[in-house]
């Protein structure tokens, strides 16, 4: 049995050109649910003047359906994110910082460092007023203006993180940098640091269509936890040539194939997928909802 969380509400409406109305976006987190998703990442709470697509968050929030067993996320990148997103019945604030030093400056003008003492401090906060949080922990496989993010730093930030209170932690592959071999060793070093109980999950982007591949190797390194995208919606607006995060209904299709379980509807993934593919009126990047359930 795999995890999943949909991102496609956050990650992928974030790297849309069109903006997607608040009616839009309730409809497809409740056409997600329908389908059997448990876990989503619904909204950012970033500056509505830099990511216009994530303007209404807390109006998106106060219309989602309350369901039970179901749980959303928001994004949280600074402490002004956490002062807005403790006002919402948000259930788990995703904190997220990059891991490379140039890619974090560009992105949130602050040195890794600098960023992991800050959003420290917001993980403790975010638990103390009650909310679930999750670390994120982006450009763990790369950065397209460092090359190379040495594995220690990322294990720094993640100490950090654990030690602040998050209940779990997501390695993210911002820009679609990672390789089988990488994700595996990656999830080792994970597993020597922090023991085999450390609740690891993984983000990946399909930027050089490495999306699916990099989720095998994932589950067979042991991680049951996936980040992906309805439709292969998605990307960073701050990252070059980012395009989406892992398709949804792609990734579920290739685990029903193995026989593992994900309680989810395919079908209905699937015609959701269309719907919002209609919507963005644009083709997207998902290969099931073109070749069809075999
Ligand atoms: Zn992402």
């Amino acid at each position: 049995m795999i995890e999943i969380c949909e991102v496609g509400p956050r990650d992928g409406l974030q790297n849309e050109c069109k903006i997607v109305t608040t009616d839009t976006k309730v409809k497809l987190i409740e056409k997600l649910i329908d389908a059997g998703i448990r876990s989503l990442e619904v909204v950012s709470f970033v500056n509505p003047k830099v990511v216009p697509q994530m303007a209404d968050a807390e109006d998106v929030l106060d219309r989602l359906p309350r369901v039970e067993g179901v749980r959303y996320g928001g994004l949280v990148l600074s402490r002004s994110g956490l002062d807005r997103a403790e006002k919402t019945e948000v259930d788990f604030l995703h904190v997220a910082m990059t891991t490379s030093d140039a890619f974090n400056l560009k992105n949130a003008k602050r040195t890794v460092e600098q960023s992991t003492e800050e959003l420290s401090k917001v993980i403790a906060e975010g638990v103390q007023a009650n909310k679930g949080v999750s670390g994120i922990l982006g450009t763990a496989f790369g950065c397209p203006y460092e090359g190379d993010v040495p594995v220690k730093t990322v294990l720094k930030t993640a100490e950090s993180f654990l030690n602040a209170g998050c209940s779990e932690l997501t390695l993210a592959d911002t820009t679609g940098m990672a390789n089988p071999v990488q994700v595996t060793e990656m999830v080792e070093a994970f597993r020597k640091a922090f023991g085999e109980d450390l609740n690891l999950g993984l983000h990946f982007h399909n930027t050089r269509g490495l999306g699916l591949a990099n989720t095998l190797a994932g589950y067979h390194a042991g991680i049951r936890r996936f980040d992906s995208s309805i439709a292969g919606l998605g990307g960073c607006p701050f990252a070059p040539k980012a395009v989406g995060n892992v398709c949804t209904e792609d990734m579920i299709n290739m685990f029903n194939g193995m026989g593992v379980e994900t309680n989810t509807n395919l079908e209905k993934l699937v015609e959701t997928a269309k719907w919002m593919e209609q919507y963005m009126e644009r083709p997207l990047d998902g290969m099931l909802m073109k070749a069809g359930i075999a």
